[in-house]
């Protein structure tokens, strides 16, 4: 029974003393044979442990290692040392998992974000770990409460899907036929996916949208909390093979709804996260800080961590046509000095990371939502403006990380969409199900897709995707 335990934020919570209690956790560090730096997870601080001297058999103390696992009761008394108001004054101390000190792959030192990410158990254990793993958690949880508070259904969408079509991005295939070779082929000499598991072609989804689709036309108000898949690839620091991914979808929405509920909804999981996750911030911040400090004076950022987290949830994102920006682009000195890699020359190019990049953190000094993209640069579903030219698609950017939302107001009229997918060589036959939302009872509709690691690096200000997801998947890495 390990029922009488106290976890270490609640013990630090309080400065109440005086009293029993038992904690347990893993050792960071031991002093003098005295003094054990407890933690459990529960927070970054640590219970300091007090080992009276001669109170434990020689044993005992040499397994009291940096990474073992302890188990301890005894006083809780005022604390003289500083930087925190209690500590434990051990009566017992009980091993409950031994680390060998020798082979233990943690030093007190600095390690590298890159080496921490070859050993995913202990990674856990490290004070930027667990900052950035416990502002993950509220930032779901945030995500959950703000539809949850607004009456949206959340809605499970299928993993393994058959439907290609989209176009988001590469696909995983699943299979079980075998790989040596002997799968049954057509005449053609293509894969017979007849004997499969599923007697079709099936891959890992890139996005539930289309499905969210099909329930949103039925309880007007739906989100999809899941993960996704793309087999693309890119070695950036935004982009990961297997990543979760938000997906509201709203009956009654206009692109204007649509983007002032994302707006509410970003900002309503960032100030979440900053009402309940604020020693986890401020060690992320000054991580940062150290960080920047390494780079040259021009490329470190204006504000601190929680300087630009309070500045975002407190001013409106600038809301601009994808020709307005085209247009700043252009003019722009960074263009005309040929500093973009792409340079800006005309109407119609899909825009870079580099110009997003450039419009939030260099001329608005804030997140950009852009709306009316050319509708040759994006997908087939969003609804088509009345110029010909452009659609109802709408991008959020956040500074130092470029695109974090994704979405539109959906076409809803059946001929324009056949149309648009005819153009575009989507198979109407493969997507008849999703076209029936379009047959029986239509209506105006919109919805965004936000991809969760991009709002975890953003609140918790790290630079590569890969050091916001526990188990992180790239091109050729899926260890663990
Ligand atoms: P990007 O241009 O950054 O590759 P995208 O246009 O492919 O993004 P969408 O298909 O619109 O993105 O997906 C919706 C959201 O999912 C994006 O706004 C982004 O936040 C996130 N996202 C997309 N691809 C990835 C990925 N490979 N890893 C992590 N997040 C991603
Ligand atoms: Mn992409």
């Amino acid at each position: 029974m390990f029922g009488k335990r106290i976890k270490i934020k609640e013990l630090l919570l309080s400065d109440n003393v005086n009293y029993q209690a038992t904690v347990m956790g893993w050792v960071r560090t031991f002093r003098n044979n005295q003094f054990i730096a407890l933690n459990d997870g529960s927070t970054n601080n640590n219970i300091q442990v007090v080992v009276s001297l001669g109170s434990l058999d020689d044993i005992t103390l040499k397994r009291i290692t940096t990474g073992a696992c302890i188990k301890a009761t005894g006083e809780i008394i005022a604390s003289l040392g500083k930087g925190q108001k209690v500590e434990l004054n051990a009566s017992s101390i009980e091993i409950l998992g031994d680390s060998d000190a020798e082979k233990f792959p943690l030093q007190p030192k600095k390690h590298s974000l890159e080496f921490l990410r070859e050993i995913a158990h202990l990674r856990f254990r490290t004070n930027t770990f667990g900052a950035i793993f416990r502002v993950r958690h509220s930032l779901a949880f945030a995500i959950h409460d703000f539809f949850n508070k607004k009456g949206f259904v959340y809605l499970h969408t299928p993993i393994i899907t058959a439907s290609d079509a989209e176009g988001a991005g590469e696909m995983f295939k699943v299979t079980t036929l075998p790989l040596d070779g002997t799968a049954p082929r057509n005449e053609d000499g293509s894969i017979n996916f007849k004997d499969d598991f599923f007697g079709r072609n099936t891959n890992l989804t890139v996005s539930g949208q289309l499905e969210g689709e099909l329930a949103a036309m039925a309880f007007s108000d739906i989100y999809t909390f899941g993960p996704t898949f793309r087999a693309e690839n890119s070695n950036t620091t935004r982009h990961l093979a297997e990543f979760w991914m938000i997906e509201p979808e709203m009956a009654f929405h206009d692109l204007e709804d649509n983007m002032n509920l994302a707006e509410e909804f970003i900002k309503y999981i960032i100030r979440y996260a900053m009402e309940n996750n604020r020693e986890d911030l401020e060690f992320l911040s000054q991580r940062l800080e150290e960080e920047e400090k390494q780079k040259p004076q021009n490329e470190r950022s204006e504000l601190g961590l929680i300087q630009k987290l309070d500045f975002v949830v407190n001013n409106d994102f600038e809301r601009i046509t994808y020709t307005e920006a085209i247009d700043i682009l252009k003019e722009c000195s960074h263009n005309k000095k040929k500093k973009f890699n792409y340079l800006i020359d005309k109407w119609g190019i899909d825009l870079q990371s580099e110009h997003e990049r450039y419009l939030v953190e260099k001329h608005f000094k804030k997140p950009v939502i852009l709306t009316n993209y050319p509708k040759e640069i994006k997908a087939f579903y969003m609804r088509q403006n009345d110029d010909g030219k452009t659609v109802a698609a709408m991008d959020i950017l956040a500074p130092g990380i470029g695109e974090i939302v994704g979405g539109s107001q959906r076409e809803e009229r059946f001929d324009k969409l056949t149309e648009r997918m005819k153009e575009m060589h989507i198979p109407t036959e493969e997507l008849d199900w999703y076209l029936d939302t379009r047959r029986f009872g239509a209506c105006p509709h919109a919805g965004f897709g936000l991809g969760f690691e991009r709002i975890v690096q953003f609140v918790t200000g790290m630079g590569n995707i890969r050091d916001v997801i526990p188990f992180p998947r790239y091109p050729k890495s899926a260890s663990f």
